[in-house]
């Protein structure tokens, strides 16, 4: 078994996902009190947070490279970023390691090619519903069809992300301005909606909807899995 290096805290809430997701999946597959191999590289969200709000990517891109190479150097065969939106350095990361980064917006990609969805609905922060390295990578790279929320209701969707789940808040309230977002993206044509951050899937589950979601965090923790019980030491 590989092990699997995280760089999480982005927030801590969505890391709990990962722990617990990487965990129970490995021991699904292999039985007894198998768990799985994981080094954890955590930080302080409220310092990035910050760093996003200013526009300092460069500072974040320095920050989580550091961490990907202490990963590495503690032994981990890959590294995932924990967020969708932290994805933005993915490259700067990618660059600086010898081990694979594995990218989240991959990993969601392939799983809605394999369910024949042509497209989807996306919910995320600002920066991962609006810009080039997640919603263009979607389209571009994966010719996946992406629509997105209308500015208003974008900005009450990012905010939520910010002032409530990022700190453990679980509103009904909340949920169900997400539940009106996600019906009037069904209802622009899409067959599923990417739940693209980490914190979504704490607030909105499969039960509370009949489109279908694409729960980022979990598909991002069982990629690990499949990278970690793989022969390959390279992505393909
Ligand atoms: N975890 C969130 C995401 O997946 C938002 C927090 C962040 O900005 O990293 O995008």
């Amino acid at each position: 078994m590989k092990t699997i290096g995280l760089i999480g805290g982005m927030s801590w809430e969505s890391t709990v996902t990962y722990y617990q997701t990487i965990n129970r999946e490995m021991n699904n597959r292999l039985g007894n009190l198998h768990s799985a191999k994981i080094i954890l590289h955590s930080l302080d969200f409220d310092e990035i947070a910050k760093q996003q709000s200013s526009g300092d990517w460069m500072a974040m891109a320095n920050t989580l490279l550091t961490a990907a190479k202490k990963l590495q150097h503690a032994g981990a065969d890959c590294v995932l970023i924990c967020t969708n939106t932290m994805h933005k350095v993915a490259d700067n990361v990618a660059n600086g390691i010898e081990i694979p980064l594995i990218h989240i917006a991959d990993c969601t990609a392939k799983q809605l090619q394999l369910a024949g969805t042509s497209k989807v609905g996306l919910l995320g922060t600002k920066f991962t519903m609006q810009q080039e390295f997640y919603k263009g990578r979607l389209t571009k790279r994966h010719h996946i069809n992406v629509v997105t929320p209308n500015e208003v209701q974008m900005e009450e969707v990012h905010r939520i992300i910010y002032q409530e789940l990022c700190k453990g808040e679980i509103s009904e309230t909340s949920k169900q301005r997400y539940l009106t977002v996600i019906d009037e993206l069904q209802q622009q044509g899409a067959q599923g909606v990417i739940l693209g951050c980490t914190e979504i899937g704490l607030l909105i589950k499969q039960k509370d909807v009949d489109i279908p979601l694409y729960d980022t965090a979990s598909i991002h923790g069982l990629a690990a899995v499949d990278f970690a019980l793989s022969d390959k030491s390279v992505l393909s």
